[in-house]
């Protein structure tokens, strides 16, 4: 018997370092590294085929991603979005001087309750914030027809949904800006990194410049940019990562499928979506612990640590209950009922591409209590 790997939440993909290395030494022999060098334009390319879409920019982090998209979009005074988020998604819009208002999910999607979301429009609410959350899609039409009747802009922080699709297209399609996360966490990586999609070239050509300072040329800075530029090495990194994630997304499907057998009838334990209904790309196997279990969601987090298997309560405790978030000054309290019971049953089970049988029955042994 080998000794007992540690398991963490995630592990992330990569490619053999021999792929890579060839990439490396033409970076270094060129000296092009950054700057929207060859490499750059080459995992556009490759990315614009794979997910099916036509305007790409790529960036540092999704981050970084959302904050660009924030101000790209003009948004000001109040923005619609989810607590049951990881803390990045508000942190784009408090970046971005805007205040979140926070509607209760739908609890069977965990995604933004688009039927909640009229009652939070006033007349300072200038867009709307949604995250397809683990992967699941937003309901996208509705959040359309309420933003269109509104006249609100959308924004998807698309972190969990590379490669998702939404009736045979690409769900980045939607919205007026979707954005990708490559961290190392994600199922598609680059170390760090990420990517805003957007609806046409005009759009993408002021976005590029929101990420390189705001430069149109040597002589003219039309906006205050930033800097959020990828790096060639980091897009030489995704060329090759995008040559696996077909493989890498079959490798999680297989795992999706073994906790479903492996965890079946396990006594208060329900999978967060049924068989059938997981997202494409497998990003995370999400459970809630629910009153039948025997233990808390919290007894069960600490019993799988005391076994080496580091779950994570994505995503507790909710953003609106975050230190900067609870102290918004003037935002009437808002039911999160479905948000808030989610968030102390939650639980992401270890989910990444060479997650073997054998630890995957170790993980279910501690959660059936074996
Ligand atoms: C990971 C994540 C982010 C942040 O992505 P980075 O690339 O790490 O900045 C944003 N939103 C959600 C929902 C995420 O899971």
């Amino acid at each position: 018997m080998t000794g007992k790997r540690t398991l963490f939440v995630t592990r992330p993909s990569l490619p053999p370092l021999a792929d890579v290395m060839p990439m490396i030494e033409k970076i270094w022999a060129s000296r092009i590294l950054t700057n929207s060098g060859p490499y750059h334009a080459e995992f556009i390319n490759g990315l614009k085929s794979y997910l099916g879409i036509e305007h790409i920019s790529l960036v540092t982090n999704a981050t970084v991603g959302l904050m660009l998209s924030v101000r790209q979009l003009g948004l000001t005074g109040e923005v619609i979005t989810t607590p049951f988020s990881f803390v990045a998604t508000g942190h784009a819009l408090l970046w971005g001087g805007v205040r979140p208002v926070f509607v209760d999910i739908n609890p069977k999607t965990l995604n933004i309750d688009a039927s909640k979301i009229e009652a939070a429009i006033t007349p300072r609410t200038t867009g709307i914030m949604a995250v397809h959350c683990y992967g699941r899609t937003c309901d996208v039409e509705a959040i359309e027809d309420i933003a269109s009747r509104h006249k609100l802009r959308v924004i998807y922080d698309a972190a969990h949904a590379f490669g998702v699709q939404h009736k045979g297209q690409s769900v980045l399609k939607y919205g007026n800006l979707s954005v990708l996360s490559f961290h190392a966490t994600k199922v598609f990586n680059t170390l760090e990194g990420g990517a805003i999609i957007c609806p046409d070239k005009e759009t993408k050509e002021q976005i590029d410049r929101l990420v390189n300072y705001g430069i149109v040329d040597e002589q003219t800075i039309e906006t205050i940019g930033f800097n959020a530029k990828m790096s060639e090495l980091t897009a030489a990194l995704g060329i090759v990562q995008l040559r696996h994630i077909d493989n890498y997304i079959e490798q999680r499907r297989l795992v999706d499928a073994r906790y479903r057998e492996l965890l079946a009838n396990a006594t208060g334990i329900r999978f967060v979506h049924p068989s059938g209904m997981a997202p494409s790309n497998y990003y995370s196997f999400p459970i809630l612990v629910g009153p039948e279990h025997g233990r808390t969601r919290d007894q069960l987090y600490q019993a799988l640590r005391d076994n080496d298997i580091y779950a994570r309560r994505y995503f507790f405790p909710l953003i609106s209950d975050l230190p900067m978030y609870k102290r918004l000054p003037t935002e009437p309290v808002r039911e999160l009922q479905h948000a808030t019971e989610v968030a102390d049953r939650i639980l992401c089970l270890p989910m990444y591409a060479d997650l073997s049988a054998a630890e995957q029955e170790r993980i279910a042994a501690v959660i059936r209590g074996l």
